[in-house]
């Protein structure tokens, strides 16, 4: 059994560690950008599970800049326990998705904060200046092509790491979720990371609608031959107000119960890559807003039951994993 400072997974508590030595906390900051799902370019609902929050529900205060808001989250976290390190971590919307004047200005004056160690921004594939004839993206996304050259020379100075919303490689899934890009859009954004050594961190959804356990393994399967280096594996959250809340109230779907969930996310991990970094194993649903599956809300239950069953069942991550 391999294991990763007593985890049967690469995790991302792991990885920061070994990496800058101590313990690293990640910032969630509001850059004040839309997405151009949710703005009329491409649709005004969304996604079809994204809250009004923009999937930013526990980030900072959009009106502060970022100095206040990384500011006021150390606090709140130095109360508890001494933290030296952070990361700062653009979750809310799409952050490349703003003037790109304004975009740089936020990212310089996050990456010049002595006490940020890395820069985590979370987009879509479709936003990242790639023009759409090469990536396969709406034409009517207007995002700068500078941005991938600047990040890559901000990454000089700290780490600056990518995040795609890619949730799943089915385009009957994607349709269903209104993602609003294609599968070639993935793929395009990652090769253009890769070759300016930009790290890409890639979130995948568990259990969504009309998806069965060989699907999902599929898409694991895929994302081990991306060159990614990290993934976000989330339990699909019905939150109030989405129109999947709509669809899970007239019966079109159920949840997954903590079984299932578990049962499908070991089978996961057991096929990744082990150089992938596994950055999420549940998600995070803020509980104002989360209507099913109620058990997620014990995130530290869900944790030690799934170290408990990969002990139990002798998995550790990669152990079915073929390069
Ligand atoms: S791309 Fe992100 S912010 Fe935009 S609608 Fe989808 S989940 Fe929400």
């Amino acid at each position: 059994m391999i294991l990763w400072n007593q985890k049967p997974y690469h995790s991302f508590d792991y990885m920061l560690r070994e990496r800058f030595g101590e313990k690293v906390y990640k910032l969630a900051l509001d850059g004040g950008a839309t997405c151009p799902n949710r703005d009329g370019t491409i649709g005004t609902r969304g996604c079809i599970f994204c809250s009004a929050g923009g999937s930013g529900d526990f980030a900072g205060d959009r009106m502060l800049s970022v100095t206040e808001q990384i500011e006021r989250q150390k606090a709140q976290i130095l109360k508890k326990r001494p933290v030296y390190k952070f990361i700062a971590y653009f979750q809310a919307y799409t952050s490349t998705y703003l003037p790109f004047s304004r975009f740089r200005a936020q990212l310089e004056e996050a990456v010049r904060h002595p006490d940020i160690a890395a820069v985590s921004i979370g987009t879509r594939p479709d936003c990242l200046g790639i023009p759409a004839a090469q990536s396969g993206g709406s034409e009517k996304i207007c995002c700068d092509p500078q941005i991938l050259d600047f990040l890559s020379s901000l990454n000089t100075e700290k780490p600056v790491w990518v995040e795609l919303g890619l949730q799943t490689i089915h385009e009957h899934t994607a349709s269903y979720i209104r993602r609003g890009y294609p599968l070639s859009c993935f793929d395009a954004a990652v090769c253009e990371l890769q070759k300016r050594g930009l790290e890409t961190i890639v979130h995948l959804i568990l259990g969504l609608p009309g998806e069965s356990r060989s699907d999902v393994l599929e898409t694991i399967s895929y994302i081990n031959h991306s060159h990614i280096q990290g993934v976000k594996l989330q339990l699909l959250h019905v939150l109030k107000g989405t129109d999947l809340a709509i669809d899970y109230e007239k019966g079109v779907f159920s949840v997954l119960t903590q079984e299932e969930y578990l049962d499908l996310l070991i089978e996961c991990i057991a096929c990744l890559d082990p150089e992938i970094v596994i950055h999420r194993v549940t998600g995070d649903g803020p509980k104002d807003l989360l209507i099913a599956p109620l058990w997620s809300c014990a995130k530290r239950t869900v944790l030690n039951e799934l170290h408990r069953q990969m002990k139990l069942r002798g998995v550790w991550q990669g152990r079915d994993y073929r390069p």
